[in-house]
């Protein structure tokens, strides 16, 4: 079993809770999505758990300006003052981690983006209808894993034609494809506060969706401490 994730955003917290539940469900491989630091407290405690645990990362944008703050350029002021303050945070070390993350990675049949296979660098959400045909376009193998947006999302191709799953498992049948949004570990957007990521069985070509509740209180609180904007400490409850 295999646990992607995605989105931590330096919320160590939800990060914990989700490795641990990892455990339980017996996961022998964790593959990391991008966007490890950004709005939450603990840049480094994520970045340290993750580079001990991951087999792979790939980098996502807040990543990405973490180690180069002219690519902040287009986020909203919120954001920019985040990670203005991660770089601070981050130590040699951890930046140097960053610095070698590469945009894909791909194992067995499924391929591992943070924002969309459809040019990795230029960070594309995967919203819309087209959008979703330009990444299937983008992508040969018939798995592939993003985050970027925060939100799930299960899109199955077959047939010529696209579905979203509503049920938290996809099986992968023969001549399908599928796309899977893992959605994210320390900043849902969908509505639910817990922190989001997906169990992965090669072997039974099947995904499964997963929420795990972790100490919100304490991320949140964190934040305020840290003195970042308070919204990134509000949001987290709203799962917004
Ligand atoms: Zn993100």
């Amino acid at each position: 079993m295999i646990a992607v994730i995605s989105d931590i955003h330096g919320n160590l917290e939800a990060l914990d809770a989700v490795l641990e539940d990892a455990k339980s469900a017996n996961v022998r491989e964790l593959i990391c999505l991008g966007d490890i630091v950004g709005y939450g407290a603990d840049p480094n405690g994520c970045m340290e758990r993750v580079s001990a645990a991951a087999k792979a990362c790939v980098l996502g944008n807040h990543d990405a300006a973490a180690r180069d703050l002219s690519q902040a350029e287009n986020f909203n002021e919120i954001a920019r003052e985040a990670i203005r303050w991660t770089q601070e945070q981050l130590t040699a070390e951890n930046l140097e981690r960053l610095n070698v993350l590469p945009f894909e990675f791909i194992q067995g049949e499924a391929r591992y983006v943070h924002a969309s296979p459809d040019n990795p660098s230029a960070w594309h959400y995967i919203l819309t209808e087209q959008e979703a045909w330009n990444a299937f376009e983008a992508c040969p193998e018939p798995l592939c894993f993003v985050g970027h947006s925060h939100v799930p999302l299960r899109v199955v191709l077959a047939g010529g034609r696209l579905e979203v799953l509503e049920a938290a498992t996809l099986e992968l049948r023969d001549g399908a494809r599928a796309l899977v949004n893992v959605g994210s570990v320390g900043q849902p957007r969908d509505g639910d506060w817990r922190a989001a990521y997906a169990l992965f069985d090669p072997e039974g070509r099947r995904v499964t969706a997963r929420r795990v509740e972790y100490d919100l209180r304490k991320a949140s609180s964190k934040i305020l401490q840290a003195g970042l904007p308070e919204i990134l400490a509000r949001r987290l409850s709203q799962g917004q």
